[in-house]
């Protein structure tokens, strides 16, 4: 199929956040399995600093947004298998930081609309238009408001990825035909409209063909208003067409026996039919990891102790005061404690008010450090991430592909992806609890902990379990290429 995939963010141009991710790794996976994919997205200045001269120019147009005839440049660069195109306006794009400034809606605006007149200008005529969050929401009303003109159009399908709903591309009434440039009607029929104000997301909600969430639980989730951010109704009058599709991870990059980050290199074996073998070649590695992981944070060597890693932003959805809550029952379970991260003053100052006291047995690193991040996912015995809600979560994926056993909330990808030991089959990759309550998730820190020290082979298998998922973008663009057919046919 001929994709185009929209995007504010990509992989390795430019990234704030995981929409980057998705987009620097779907497309390739998409390319692979079959499809011509081209992706689309702003030349910010730090992407022309870096990849400019790598580029070819294609063409230039006038982009019409409202009573505005903008310059509109169209860049190419040719990467593994993908074609990029990048939109240049140094007026919208030339600036220091991606988003955050009082013409984002304009600026993305005219990123949307340039889509669309844009689309003869590319290699091929898109089947699908694949848009991700409120940057590109625009696009599917643009979509349809222009194809009722120009019959070329009329038959591209769109799929709207919500990678956070929190986001929604929210304006004043004022701006629907000043500054988006659509007639009044997209408003008066409650398309575009919420609570009096113009919503990009819901627009994109109500016209796209296809909804989906970044994992199937978050999908469910989003009709609930706890998760939803006042788009619950929206999500539910238009339920039919929502699907749930988790991301992966890139597992080329995150791989253990590859790792050149870490003290020594490990992995599972497989037998020749591509199962494991049974020869434990894991703990050895995970061993040696440990112990350069205790001498460079500061902990007591302790090769026998389970270590117990938190690798997140210390924000408040990431489940951070039940940990704060129950801290010193965890510490009394003759364990070390490992954290990094940085965030919200509250978090920060309870872990370095710990240090002191667990001397020795706790290591806090404030900050972002991909490198330390990669020494815990493999030096840790076990990853807590007691989310209040996580779309997707990545850091659990990490862990497990790193045989580290993690320990989550069940909510959105956490519970698609960490299935509960089950002590009477030793099924499972993890522990795992439902309500968000300090004392059932200390029960599971407890279980865990009970497990390491006094079922070492239960441990073990529950690790090889974990370290045999498959979490690559390869089954995620499966996923959506069922889904493309689906709205194609
Ligand atoms: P979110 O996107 O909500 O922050 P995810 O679990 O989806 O949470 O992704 C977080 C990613 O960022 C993981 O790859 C994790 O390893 C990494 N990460 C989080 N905090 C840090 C940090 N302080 N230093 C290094 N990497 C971090």
């Amino acid at each position: 199929m001929k994709i185009l995939f929209a995007t504010s963010e990509a992989v390795p141009f430019c990234k704030t956040g995981g929409l980057a991710d998705v987009a620097g790794s779907l497309p390739q996976a998409l390319a692979k399995a079959g499809n011509e994919v081209e992706v689309i997205l702003p030349l910010y200045q730090r992407v022309a600093d870096k990849w400019k001269d790598k580029m070819s120019f294609v063409c230039s147009i006038e982009v019409p947004l409202g009573w505005r005839r903008v310059y509109c440049g169209l860049f190419r660069l040719d990467l593994d298998g993908v074609v990029w195109y990048f939109i240049d306006n140094e007026y919208y794009f030339k600036r220091d930081s991606l988003y955050g400034h009082y013409d984002d809606g304009e600026r993305f605006g005219f990123f949307s609309r340039a889509i669309i007149s844009l689309l003869p200008a590319l290699q091929f005529t898109p089947q699908v238009i694949h848009c991700n969050d409120w940057q590109t929401a625009l696009v599917p009303i643009y979509l349809k408001d222009e194809c009722v003109r120009w019959s070329d159009i009329r038959g591209i399908k769109t799929v709207f990825t919500v990678h956070n709903i929190e986001y929604q591309g929210r304006y004043g009434k004022e701006t629907l035909e000043d500054l988006f440039g659509l007639a009044p009607g997209w408003f008066a029929d409650g398309t575009i409209a919420m609570d009096g104000d113009v919503n990009l997301l819901k627009g994109a909600l109500m016209t796209c063909d296809a909804i989906t969430a970044v994992s199937p639980t978050y999908a469910q989730e989003l009709r609930y208003a706890y998760f939803a951010h006042g788009m619950e109704s929206v999500i539910r009058l238009n339920s039919g067409k929502v699907y749930g599709v988790l991301n992966g991870i890139d597992m080329e990059r995150f791989n253990p026996a590859t790792d050149k980050g870490l003290a020594v290199n490990y992995g599972l074996e497989l037998t020749k039919t591509g199962k494991p073998s049974a020869k434990d070649t894991v703990s050895a590695g995970k061993a040696k990891n440990k112990e350069t992981l205790q001498k460079e944070m500061g902990l007591d060597a302790a090769a026998d102790v389970p270590v117990i890693g938190i690798i997140s932003r210390l924000v408040s959805h990431k489940g951070l005061d039940l940990v704060c809550k129950v801290f010193d029952e965890i510490m009394s379970l003759n364990c070390q404690f490992v954290v990094l991260g940085s965030g919200d003053w509250n978090y920060e100052q309870f872990f370095e008010a710990k240090l002191g006291q667990y001397h020795g047995r706790m290591a806090l690193y404030r900050g972002y450090n991909e490198a330390l991040a990669m020494k815990i996912y493999a030096g840790a015995d076990l990853l807590l991430m007691p989310s209040k809600s996580e779309p997707c979560g990545l850091a659990q994926m990490i862990a497990m592909r790193y045989g580290t056993l993690p320990i989550v909330r069940e909510t959105g990808g956490l519970k698609d992806t960490v299935h509960p030991y089950e002590a009477w089959c030793g099924a499972g990759n993890g522990f795992t609890f439902a309500d968000y309550n300090s004392s059932d998730m200390l029960y599971v820190i407890r279980q865990a902990v009970d497990l390491y020290y006094n079922n070492a082979p239960a441990f073990k298998q529950l690790r090889t379990a974990g370290m045999s998922e498959d979490f690559s973008w390869k089954r995620s663009a499966e996923e959506y290429n069922k889904i493309y057919q689906r709205i194609c046919s």
